[in-house]
C-alpha cells in the first residue's frame, strides 16, 4: 500500500513540484486547489495518473477526506505581494481556518502535516542573518501584516496542536525561492524582471535597490522540505539559500542574463518592504543534512528557459 499525502496549494507554483515529487517517490497523492492564485496547466501532466486525484476545494471550508491520510503538506495561501494585498481577508483566512481545518484532518486521521512558513515571520529583520530563534520584527497592521501575522498564527496554532493533541508536526520557514511554474505576472522580482526583459520594458527596482534578498532554485527548496516531513524535528528550520544580493545587482544580472538593452528604472518602495533578508541554515544543515547546491546563475538560467518558452499570449497577460 503507498503512503497518502494531501497537498494543499497543489496548483501554485510549489505545491506542483511538491506534487511531482511524492508521485516521484511513490506515494498516492492527493491534491487540493481552489485556483484563486494557481493554475490548473501546473499539474495537468499528473491528471489522469492512477495515485494521482484532485480535489477542487477552499481550505477554509471543512475538509472531508475517506480513507487513510499518513502526511499533509499546507501550502495552500497567496505568497505574492501583490497577491496578498489585492486578497488580503482570504489570505488571513487561509493561514488561520484553513490551517485550523487541517490540523483538525490531521488529528481525525493521525497523520503528520507541515506547513509551508515563511521568512516573513521575521518582518523587516533587525538582525541579520535570520535564524530560527529570532522572534522577528513585524507590523501587524501594515499591508503587509495579513500574510505575515496569517504564518504567525499558524506556527502557533501547528505549535498548539502539536503541544495540546500530540499532533506529529513541522514548520519549514521558507525564504524567496523561484523557478519554473511561477506566475509570469505574480509581482515577485523574479518574474517581474524576467517578463520586463522579454516585452522589452525597462527593469522596476523599487527604492534604490539597496534592499537584499536571497533567492532559493525551487529543486533545493523542495529537498528541503521533503527532509524536513520526513526528519523528527517540530520546531521551525529555515529552508532557503544563504547566497545574498541586493536587488539592484539582481537586475543588472537578469540584464547581463536576458540580453535585454533595456535599463533599470526606480519606482517608490512599496511598505514595510525587508531591506534585507538572508538566511541562517545552520539548523537545516545539521538536522537535515541539506543545503542548497544550485548557484543562482544555474538557477536562473533554467527559470529563463521556462519563461522564455511561454505564449506570446501569457508573456503579455496584465497582473489578474
Ligand atoms: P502560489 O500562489 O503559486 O500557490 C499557492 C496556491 O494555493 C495556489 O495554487 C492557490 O490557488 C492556492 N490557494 C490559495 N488559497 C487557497 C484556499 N483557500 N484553498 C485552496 N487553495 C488555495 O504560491 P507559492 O509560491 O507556490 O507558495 C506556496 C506556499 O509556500 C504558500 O503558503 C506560501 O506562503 C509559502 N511560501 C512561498 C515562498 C516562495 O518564495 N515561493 C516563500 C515563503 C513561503
Ligand atoms: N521588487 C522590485 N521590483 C519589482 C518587484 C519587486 O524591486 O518589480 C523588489 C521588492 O520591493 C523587494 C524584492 O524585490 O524588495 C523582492 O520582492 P518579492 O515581491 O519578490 O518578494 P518579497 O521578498 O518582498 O516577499
Amino acid at each position: 500500500m503507498k503512503k497518502k499525502v494531501l497537498i494543499t496549494g497543489a496548483a501554485g507554483f510549489l505545491g506542483s513540484h511538491l506534487c511531482d515529487r511524492f508521485i516521484k517517490e511513490g506515494y498516492h497523492v492527493v491534491a487540493m486547489d481552489n485556483f484563486i492564485t494557481g493554475d490548473k496547466k501546473n499539474i495537468e501532466h499528473l491528471m489522469g495518473l492512477e495515485h494521482f486525484e484532485f480535489v477542487a476545494h477552499d481550505v477554509t471550508n471543512f475538509i472531508e477526506l475517506r480513507g487513510k491520510l499518513h502526511y499533509i503538506l499546507h501550502f495552500a495561501s497567496p505568497a505574492s505581494p501583490i497577491d496578498y494585498l489585492k486578497i488580503p481577508i482570504q489570505t488571513l483566512k487561509v493561514g488561520a481556518l484553513g490551517t485550523h481545518n487541517l490540523l483538525g484532518l490531521a488529528k481525525a486521521k493521525n497523520a503528520r502535516m507541515l506547513i509551508a512558513s515563511t521568512s516573513e515571520v521575521y518582518g523587516d529583520p533587525l538582525v541579520h542573518p535570520q535564524s530560527e530563534d529570532y522572534y522577528g520584527n513585524v507590523n501587524a497592521i501594515g499591508p503587509r501584516g495579513v500574510y505575515d501575522e496569517a504564518k504567525r498564527f499558524q506556527e502557533s496554532i501547528t505549535m498548539a496542536y502539536h503541544r495540546f493533541h500530540g499532533i506529529e508536526t513541522r514548520i519549514a520557514r521558507i525564504f524567496n525561492t523561484y523557478g519554473p511554474r511561477m506566475r509570469l505576472n505574480d509581482g515577485r522580482v523574479i518574474p517581474a524582471f524576467i517578463g520586463q526583459a522579454l516585452r522589452g520594458e525597462d527593469l522596476t527596482v523599487f527604492g534604490d535597490g539597496s534592499q537584499t534578498r536571497s533567492f532559493c532554485y525551487v529543486d533545493d527548496q523542495i529537498e528541503g522540505i521533503y527532509r524536513l516531513l520526513l526528519s523528527n524535528y517540530s520546531d521551525p528550520v529555515n529552508i532557503g539559500n544563504p547566497h545574498e544580493i541586493t536587488i539592484k545587482e539582481f537586475a543588472e544580472e537578469v540584464i547581463k542574463l536576458t540580453g535585454t538593452k533595456q535599463k533599470i528604472v526606480y519606482k517608490e518602495l512599496p511598505q514595510d518592504d525587508p531591506l534585507q533578508r538572508q538566511p541562517d541554515i545552520t539548523l537545516a544543515k545539521k538536522i537535515l543534512n541539506w543545503e542548497p547546491k544550485i548557484s543562482r546563475a544555474e538557477g536562473m538560467k533554467l527559470t529563463y528557459n521556462y519563461f522564455k518558452s511561454l505564449s506570446k499570449e501569457e508573456l503579455y497577460k496584465s497582473a489578474h
